[in-house]
């Protein structure tokens, strides 16, 4: 499987870099947002490594995107917001950080004043573990 040795996702595969797992298969890999934008925030990735839209194969591409669907329906009965965003940035000016293709499963909230390329402030980890634990059980 491709995979870059500098990508801090395909580190996070290899088990080099810890994550707070929610869910894997053989093809796709989620784990919570160490930075986020709302509680619950939540990435999708392929195991193959790929930069983005562009590059990412069609199997790897349709195998993240039924992993998010299912982590959204638990993130969705974890957190209960009053919306989700799917979201999935490519390049600079779309606020891409690693580049590695995910797509964010963003709990939302009325009032949230969320915006497109929101800053990347850390969250506190143990609440995000205990939250990943939540969301496991919902799977
Ligand atoms: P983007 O800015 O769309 O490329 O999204 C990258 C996301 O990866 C950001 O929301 C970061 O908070 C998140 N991120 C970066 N490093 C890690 C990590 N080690 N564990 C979990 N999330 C991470
Ligand atoms: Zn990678």
């Amino acid at each position: 499987m491709n995979s870059d040795p500098d990508c801090i996702f395909c580190k996070i595969i290899a088990g080099e870099i810890p994550c707070f797992k929610l869910y894997e298969d053989d093809v796709t890999l989620a784990f919570m947002d160490i930075n986020p934008a709302n509680e619950g925030h939540a990435l999708v990735i392929p195991k193959e490594h790929a930069a983005d839209v562009h590059a990412v194969s069609t199997q790897a591409l349709a195998a993240t995107v039924l992993t998010a669907k299912k982590i959204a329906g638990a993130v969705e009965r974890t957190v209960n917001p009053q919306g989700l965003n799917l979201l999935q940035a490519n390049g600079p000016a779309a606020a891409q950080s690693v580049h590695h293709f995910h797509i964010h499963v963003l709990p939302r909230y009325d009032n949230d004043e969320l915006k497109l390329n929101w800053g990347l402030e850390p969250g506190d980890m143990d609440a995000i573990g205990a939250l990943a634990e939540r969301i496991r059980a919902n799977l």
